[in-house]
């Protein structure tokens, strides 16, 4: 459960997210903010790419499904009713000597890590942040930034019913950002405060939890494998019973083999009716569910498949990060899968000269309708087929001085360096199938193979 992801330790990656853009320290001219990032140009396209493929997997592509987007402040009654404000906290130690603040069931011993000095005595820390609403900072308009999103579609599950006569079973899914004042943080940006999650509330009759536990657990782990994370960095793992959170019956985590070792990626929680039952409770409001059919009013049950977007992210970059030998040289590239790849195409011109560059500029105007292009006329074409590859576009198109006369252009593939020659009236038609998974040597009409580095392999 220790051995770490072979394709790269955490620092080369890091250090690759800073260079390329991916991810920069949060307010780093000021010396940074412990565990906060912020997302670069290429990161945001990442971010916003795994986000786009999680919505169209989970809420387009189906007709049991829709989505929500709840703030972030809410009643603090919401955080009673669900039992975060008693129960989400964590027995905090302080070393008498260095005064560092550990997480007692995380130390081995009880002592300092640091430091090796004595502890104080445990007290329980709640990691919920708290501020205050509106313009007096008294305690009767403290609020909380939300610690899940899940309980933002638990208390719009009527609202939703009403305004969309869904029926059993059915779910509500929302991507938003949320806010834990975690005394331990680290390792990149699998754990900060501020975080944002994909969660997926499903409803169902109770007595049916057990068989939509198991679809979920296997539909969710085989999103990441279709969007080109290996099966063999995917594990499952199974919460012992006495250790589930308060709410949940059930909980397993889809877990990765991250640079780190292996770590939740994604918790499936078979969270019965605790939810719904508590928001009754404490709102009044019933929140029962009539089935027609039986004639029977009840509470459904609820399975929740909560992922991490910054978590996604970092394993597709792991996944995605490969070396391999080139002439002399070292060549690194990112293997995304063309949905997740911040960039689909780069337009590259062989020469800066005018006749040439108006040319490409043309054909990069007409993809960049499609598809998150970039232009790039500067330095040799070898180093710019070299940045790209290792910012993980899949394709490049190269206009030389034969394209002013014949029309034609050529596309490079990342991962074989493959090359073919296509008209440009077959541009936009050939990237789209090759972006959708088509081999580069299937060729469109007027096109031929123009250059072979290598086979093509599956990987
Ligand atoms: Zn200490």
């Amino acid at each position: 459960m220790t051995e770490a992801t072979p394709n790269v330790d955490m620092e080369k990656l890091v250090s690759l997210c800073r260079r390329r853009g991916f991810v920069f320290p949060s307010s780093e001219i000021y010396g940074g903010l412990s565990s906060s990032w912020d997302y670069g140009p290429l990161g945001v396209e990442l971010k916003r790419n795994i986000k786009e493929a999680w919505w169209r997997a989970v809420i387009r592509e189906r007709d049991d499904m829709v989505g929500l987007d709840t703030s972030i402040l809410m009643n603090r009654k919401v955080w009673e009713a669900s039992g975060h404000l008693e129960r989400m906290v964590d027995p905090l130690v302080e070393c008498k000597n260095c005064h560092q603040r550990w997480r007692a069931d995380e130390l081995g011993e009880p002592k300092c890590p640091s430091c090796g000095g004595d502890l104080t005595e445990e007290r329980m820390f709640n990691v919920m942040f708290k501020t205050f609403a509106g313009p007096v900072e008294e305690e009767a308009s403290v609020v909380y930034l939300r610690p899940e999103t899940a309980q933002g579609i638990f208390v719009n599950f009527q609202n939703v019913l009403n305004t969309t006569r869904k029926r059993l079973p059915f779910g509500i899914a929302q991507i938003g950002k949320s806010f834990r004042n975690e005394i331990t943080t680290g390792n990149f940006i699998f754990r900060s405060r501020e975080f944002e999650q994909m969660e997926i509330e499903y409803f169902i009759k109770p007595g049916t939890d057990e068989e939509w536990f198991e679809y979920w657990l296997k539909e969710r782990l085989q999103w990441y494998v279709t969007h080109g994370i290996k099966r063999e960095h995917l594990d499952t793992y199974e919460h012992p019973e006495e250790k589930l959170a308060h709410y949940a019956k059930r909980c397993c985590d889809v877990i990765y083999k991250f640079p780190m070792g292996w770590a939740e990626l994604e918790g499936i929680a078979n969270r019965g009716d605790y939810d719904l039952k508590q928001h009754t409770a404490v709102s009044g409001k019933s929140l029962e569910y009539y089935d027609a059919a039986t004639n029977e009013h009840f509470i459904p049950y609820v399975i929740e498949p909560s992922a991490g977007v910054d978590r996604s992210a970092l394993a597709f970059l792991a996944d995605a990060y490969t070396e391999e030998p080139d002439k002399d040289e070292l060549r690194v590239l990112l293997r995304f899968h063309p949905d997740i790849a911040p960039l689909k195409v780069a337009v590259l011109p062989l020469s800066r000269k005018e006749n040439l560059a108006a040319y490409a500029r043309d054909v990069y105007a007409d993809l960049r309708r499609e598809w998150r292009v970039e232009f790039d006329d500067t330095q040799s074409i070898g180093r710019r087929y070299r940045r790209q590859d290792e910012i993980g576009t899949p394709f490049c198109v190269t206009v030389d001085f034969q394209s002013l006369e014949d029309n034609r252009v050529t596309i490079r593939e990342r991962d074989t360096m493959n090359q073919i020659r296509v008209p440009i009236s077959e541009l936009k038609t050939t990237l789209s199938a090759k972006l959708g998974g088509e081999d580069l040597f299937v060729l469109p009409p007027g096109g031929e193979i123009w250059k072979v580095e290598k086979e093509a392999d599956s990987a």
